[in-house]
């Protein structure tokens, strides 16, 4: 059985360790990992300012010639040990599809191995970046309500589950259930996101699941993404998964699954 790790960061993510991306490789090929992919943060589009205070939530577009490069080079360097892969975690921030699009179509080979997620949704007239503290999603909860706060984001996501973007869309779609990430800390009454029809939408579209394991690491949420009932689900629906450990520093590429 191959063993793959299809969701890990790099120094090019600012809000990362910045260990360099070999190290990456090298804990992969000690844990016995056969396929690495990176998925760093793809740049912000054009005009979409990044609302979190320290405004580090992705990589720099004058980074993304190196980042490539280092990746097509550890392929080199590494191939018939480790399969070395190298995308891009993209978002899907709903009023930026064109500019998200030019970068898939200008990016087309790493397209291909790249994931679309939703860390941005609107929330009282701003943009908010749902995962960014614990803190912050209880203070933006307080304001708009959670309810509000998860329904936006399930809106979203169900977009992002139509594969948006054609055939530059990536092929695998990040932590669908993102938004329960501080739900030990805080949630809504009642659930108000139709998960089963994200899953149905994400199946008739062909996509791969991220089979996210960084979950596991957070405390207010202490499961995968996405979490055992949608994991039974996915199957029902004959969606494939892909492992991912969200590795922001080396030690923990294969976190949670080897
Ligand atoms: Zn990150
Ligand atoms: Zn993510």
């Amino acid at each position: 059985m191959t063993i793959i790790d299809g969701h890990v960061h790099s120094p090019y993510c600012p809000h990362g360790t910045g260990a360099a991306m070999e190290e990456y490789v090298n804990e992969a090929e000690r844990k016995g990992i056969d396929v690495l992919v990176f998925t760093e943060h793809a740049p912000l589009p054009e005009g979409f300012t990044d609302p979190v205070p320290e405004k580090d939530s992705a990589m720099r577009p004058e980074d993304v010639r190196a980042y490539l490069e280092e990746g097509a080079r550890l392929r080199r360097e590494y191939a018939g040990r480790v399969d070395v892969r190298c995308g891009f975690e993209v978002d899907y921030i709903e009023g930026f599809e064109e500019e998200t699009r030019r970068f898939l179509e200008e990016h087309r080979e790493a397209a291909a191995h790249s994931i679309l997620s939703v860390h941005f949704i609107q929330a009282g007239g701003s943009w908010f970046c749902l995962d960014y503290s614990a803190d912050a999603f209880a203070e933006k909860a307080e304001e708009v309500g959670v309810e509000h706060l998860y329904d936006a984001y399930g809106k979203a996501m169900e977009k992002a589950a139509e594969m948006p973007f054609g055939e530059v869309n990536p092929p695998v779609l990040g932590h669908i259930n993102l938004i329960h990430k501080f739900r030990r800390r805080i949630k809504p009454v009642a659930d108000p996101v139709n998960w089963a029809g994200i899953l149905e939408k994400a199946a008739a579209s062909g996509y791969v699941l991220d089979f996210n394991h960084a979950g596991l690491r957070k405390p207010d949420y202490a499961e995968t993404y996405p979490e055992p009932w949608m994991v039974e689900e996915a199957h029902r629906l004959g969606l494939n998964m892909q492992t991912g450990s969200d590795a922001h520093s080396p030690e923990d590429v294969g976190s949670g699954f080897i």
